[in-house]
Order: structure tokens, then sequence, then C-alpha cells
């Protein structure tokens, strides 16, 4: 049976090139590279390389970039690195202000409800309908809470791993800036979990403004377990990892370099997808075409965040009426592969608590379903899902309503 990978938010294909580099850095270039003879060197050199390829992806210098095992330490090391840092310098008080967003991923969203546990302030910014921030929200947390000299530590990610939306980035940082120079009082560090959007659309992390940003290998084609995290010069970052002094400083412990190699591969070849604007065109014709297919297939499917800038990627559909996991299961058994939520939370079946921030009926989350394609993603894959989709959901619909109490 043919296999349809639409979970490509979950994670992708490893890149040929990719496994290539990686499997030559396991049989060749196995030196460590705090040696300082010629093999450890070579793993230096190696990792060096990698580094170069992911600043360039994001538009920042070499020397600003920390490989992490992943966007989840990557969060971790941010959200605890500046609370750390900022908790050194001013004693235990006054204790700084964490504002972030209804729609992280987990990965910010505990180590955050670890902080306020301890006492920490946090502030949770909702969504409109489409899933946005409003940056008036963000002035009024800041209002709120920092005007008192106090750090306020910003985490709201660049894209949503569930709906694809993009937030105005751009105006968020731009928003804290008028707010910090007007107030004079309010100190803001602002990290962005880009997980998602790294790789998929052009993430330029000085222009933003941002002072910190995730990124993580395996969203783009990459490897599993690595990942870095942009750190804006002048950002005060204490390490998490304690024991060892690689990343200059920032992130103790030899480095993965087969997957640092790995990565940076993978960077070189999303720079290239980027630059090629029909390439990024024809796939996200793909994408409307799998969502034009299903609704007119089944009219009352509901196109999550239809009103938001959205990763080309993201289709977020909702089938009112039945319950996701029966959709995914049945798919699965006809070769395609999508997901509900978060991959990371799927095996529950609470609606997506994404789509509840934004307002989505229960009845509609239930049965909400994510189709995530790659810059890989053909025709005949679009094909097939707009065969099968449709005539799964019917059957669903008529042997497995979900009942009124749902
Ligand atoms: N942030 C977002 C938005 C994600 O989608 C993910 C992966 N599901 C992560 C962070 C965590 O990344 P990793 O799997 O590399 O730890």
């Amino acid at each position: 049976m043919q296999t349809v990978y639409l979970d490509n938010n979950a994670t992708t294909q490893p890149a040929p090139q990719v496994v290539a580099a990686m499997t030559d850095v396991l049989n060749e270039w196995w030196g460590n590279p705090s040696s300082g003879h010629r093999l450890g060197q070579a793993a230096r050199s190696k990792v060096e390389l990698a580094r170069a390829s992911v600043a360039r992806l994001i538009g920042v210098r070499d020397r600003q970039v920390v490989f992490t095992s992943g966007g989840t330490e990557a969060n971790n090391l941010a959200l605890s690195g500046v609370l750390k840092a900022s908790l050194e310098k001013a004693g235990a008080s006054p204790r700084p202000l964490v504002i972030s967003t209804d729609v992280e991923h987990p990965s910010i969203g505990e180590p955050i409800e670890h902080l306020g546990q301890r006492g920490g302030r946090v502030v949770t910014l909702p969504v409109d309908g489409n899933g946005l921030v409003d940056p008036k929200d963000l002035v009024a947390a800041l209002e709120s809470g920092a005007c008192n000299g106090r750090l306020a530590l910003v985490s709201i990610q660049w894209a949503n791993n569930e709906t694809g939306v993009i937030q105005p980035i751009g105006d968020l940082v731009a928003a804290c800036r008028r707010h910090t120079e007007a107030c004079g009082e309010c100190r803001v560090v602002f990290h962005t979990d880009a997980t998602q959007a790294v790789g998929k659309v052009v993430v330029d992390a000085v222009a933003s403004g941002v002072d910190l940003l995730s990124l993580s290998g395996h969203k783009f084609h990459g490897p599993k377990g690595v990942g870095s995290l942009y750190v804006k010069p002048g950002t005060r970052l204490r390490r998490q990892t304690l024991g060892g002094h690689q990343e200059h400083d920032r992130r103790g412990g030899t480095e993965n370099v087969p997957s640092i190699v790995g990565l940076g591969v993978a960077a070189d070849l999303a720079i290239r997808f980027l630059g090629d604007a029909r390439a990024v065109e024809r796939q996200t014709a793909l994408r409307n075409r799998l969502e034009r297919g299903i609704s007119t297939a089944l009219p009352g499917t509901v196109v999550h965040a239809s009103g938001a800038k959205r990763l080309w990627n993201t289709s977020n559909l909702g089938f009112t009426g039945i319950e996701a996991e029966a959709v995914l299961l049945a798919l699965s058994e006809k070769g395609v592969c999508a997901s509900a939520g978060s991959a990371c939370s799927s095996g529950s079946l609470d609606p997506s608590p994404v789509l509840l921030a934004m307002g989505i009926p229960e009845a509609v989350a239930h049965g909400s379903t994510r189709f995530s394609l790659s810059r890989d993603t053909g025709d005949e894959q679009i094909d097939r899902a707009l065969d099968v989709v449709p005539e799964v959901v019917r059957h669903l619909e008529r042997t497995l309503p979900l009942g009124p109490a749902s």
C-alpha cells in the first residue's frame, strides 16, 4: 500500500544528503571537537561549518547559535536560562514577569507553569478566532506588571504546530520596544519558538528584533534530537547543564557532531528551497487543493484559522460530529498518515487546547484533523488523500457519530 505522509509538523523525513553527511561523520570524523589533535579539530571544523549554515538560515552571526538537543531543550534553555541570570543579578526580588500565550507548545507551557508554581508572575495572552495574538494585549500585560523595573520575559511562538498560524512577531517586538522606550522602567527579553517556522518560511531573527529564537532539525528534513537557540548579543543567559563549558559556556556536554552536521546540511537545503519561489508556490497550491477538495466533498468542513496568515504546509480541518482519533485510525489503515492536535498529546481524547483557545466549539475541535505537507509532497499524494479522506469521514459519520453529550 502506498504511504501518504501528511504529518510533517510531527516530523519530516531526513533528506538523503543529511543521512549521507551524518554517516560520513560517524564513520570518519568521530573525534571530540574539544580535543586539540587532528581528529578532534577535524570534528570541530565540521561543527563550525554547520553553525555557519544554521546562522545563515536565520540571518544571524555564527557565534550567536547555540546547539541543543532540539526545540524542547532550546525552549527550556531560553526560559530558565534568562530567569536564572536575572535572579542572580537581582537576588530573589523583584520576581520577573513571564508573558506567553494560550497556544504555545508544551515545551513552553510546562516550564512556565512550573515557574508560576514557584512564585513567578505569569500572564497568558489570549488569541482571537484565527489564533492571533493582539499586540495591544501584550502592551497591557507589560503595563500591568513590568513597569516597576522588573524583567519581563516574553515568549510567543513564530508559527503554531497545529494550525500553522504565523504570529506577527515583528509587530509584537516593535510594540514591546515602543512601550519600553516610553516607559523607561521596563526591561523586556523577547523569545520566540520558531520550531515550526524555520525551514518552511523565511525567518530572519535579526530583522524580527527578537532576543532569543528556538529551532529544531527534524522539522525541516534534518535529524531528530538536535536544534539550536539563537542568542542576541547582550542577552543574559545562564547555562542549564553544568559540568561542561561547550557552546561558549551556554550548553555543557560533548557536541552531538553527526546530528549537528546533519542539521547544517538540512539548513543549506532549506535555504535553497526558500530561495525557490516557484517551489514554495507549488507546495502552497498543493495544500490549497487539498483543502478545497475536502471542503467541496464534505461541505460541513471547517478550515481552522483560514483568515490568518498560515504556514503553506499546514491544514487543520474540523469534521463536526465525529472523533479525530477514529479518523486517524481509519486513514492510517488506508495508508494516510495525519494527526490530531500535537503529537505529544495524542493518545488523549481531550480536544486540542489550541483550538479551544481560538473559541472553536468542542464538537468541532473533537473532530479536527491536521494534515501537514513537506516540500517533497507531490500531486499523487494529494490525489490519494482526496480519494480517501472524504470516504473515511462519511463512513464515520454514518457508523460512529459522537453522542450529544460530547
Ligand atoms: N515547539 C514546537 C512549536 C513544536 O512543534 C515542537 C515539536 N513538536 C517543539 C517545540 C519541540 O521540538 P523537539 O521535538 O525538537 O524537541
